[in-house]
């Protein structure tokens, strides 16, 4: 089965508690400094946090599509969802 996931995550870091003027420290996931910081307190850009709940939310995504619960039209033409714990 192929299956075509795309995930955007934007944040709101408009809030004053994302930004520590003049305090620039390594961001926690690329190194980068920046004065932004996560919902945590942690020094992280905004891009960067916004990947890493992207490629979360990608990973989780992608399982799911590879899981296949649900039934393709053959697996239906084929008759073997007739016991499939449906009603028999
Ligand atoms: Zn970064």
């Amino acid at each position: 089965m192929a299956g075509l996931l795309v995930v955007k995550v934007h944040l709101d870091w408009t809030g004053p508690a994302h930004y520590e003027r003049g305090v620039s420290l390594p961001c926690r996931v690329c190194g980068t400094p920046t004065c932004q910081r996560d919902g945590q307190g942690r020094a992280c850009e905004k891009t960067c946090a916004e990947d890493e709940i992207a490629r979360e939310l990608l990973g989780t995504g992608r399982a799911l599509i590879a899981d296949e619960r649900v039934p393709t039209p053959a697996a239906f033409a084929g008759g073997r969802l007739a016991t499939a714990g449906g009603p028999q």
